[in-house]
């Protein structure tokens, strides 16, 4: 199963890809993850990741597909993934067509991610208010018109990411068997 979790940062999608990764024994990828990890490299790349990062701005297009489609031909990653963070603009989209299942979107509104970011503890350089209000005002510009393109396709699971964790699991659990049933059915 190759699953995509959309939603701004706060939204709970590393708690709940963790969660399906355990689950349904399919590997969780987050491209936030892959870019800090390279970005600790002292070499003119990993400086510019770190900048571009701080700032809450995306990585352009081409270095991240490259990036991210070149993890991804990993053997471990053969049988499904989970994806948190990518595809996030539409061109991403466009250039990963056919990767992708199913597509969960946990809803929060931007004020409750903002309280559930201001009441956890993080070491990272990269979640300052300034970062994150950029972020979340990217996720409106950018991320938006990737949604829709994937609720087109009818690919698209929305879910009330207000909900407690526990419910929000349970909700997306409902609807991935459903689809893992049906697709059993065609089979
Ligand atoms: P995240 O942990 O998903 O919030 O990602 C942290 C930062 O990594 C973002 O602010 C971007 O600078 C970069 N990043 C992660 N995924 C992508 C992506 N799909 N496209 C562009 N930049 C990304």
């Amino acid at each position: 199963m190759r699953l995509v979790l959309i939603g701004i940062q706060g939204a709970g999608k590393s708690t709940q890809g963790n969660y399906l990764s355990e689950k349904y024994q399919i590997p969780y990828l987050s491209s936030g993850h892959i870019f800090r990890e390279m970005a600790k490299e002292k070499t003119d790349l990993g400086r510019w990741l770190k900048e571009t990062m701080n700032s809450g701005a995306l990585i352009p297009d081409d270095t991240t597909l490259e990036i991210v489609l070149t993890y991804l031909e990993k053997p471990e990653y053969s049988n499904g993934y989970i994806l948190d963070g990518f595809p996030r603009t539409l061109a991403q989209a466009e250039a990963f067509n056919g990767g992708v299942d199913k597509v969960i979107l946990l809803e929060v509104s931007d004020k409750e991610a903002l309280w559930r970011i201001a009441g956890r503890m993080s070491d990272r350089e990269d979640e300052t208010l300034q970062a994150i209000r950029k972020r979340i005002e990217l996720f409106h510009e950018v991320t938006k018109p990737v949604v829709h393109y994937y609720e087109e396709q009818g690919k698209l699971i929305r879910i009330d990411g207000e909900q407690s964790v526990e419910q929000v699991s349970a909700d997306i659990v409902t609807a991935l068997d459903e689809f893992l049933r049906d697709k059993a059915a065609a089979n």
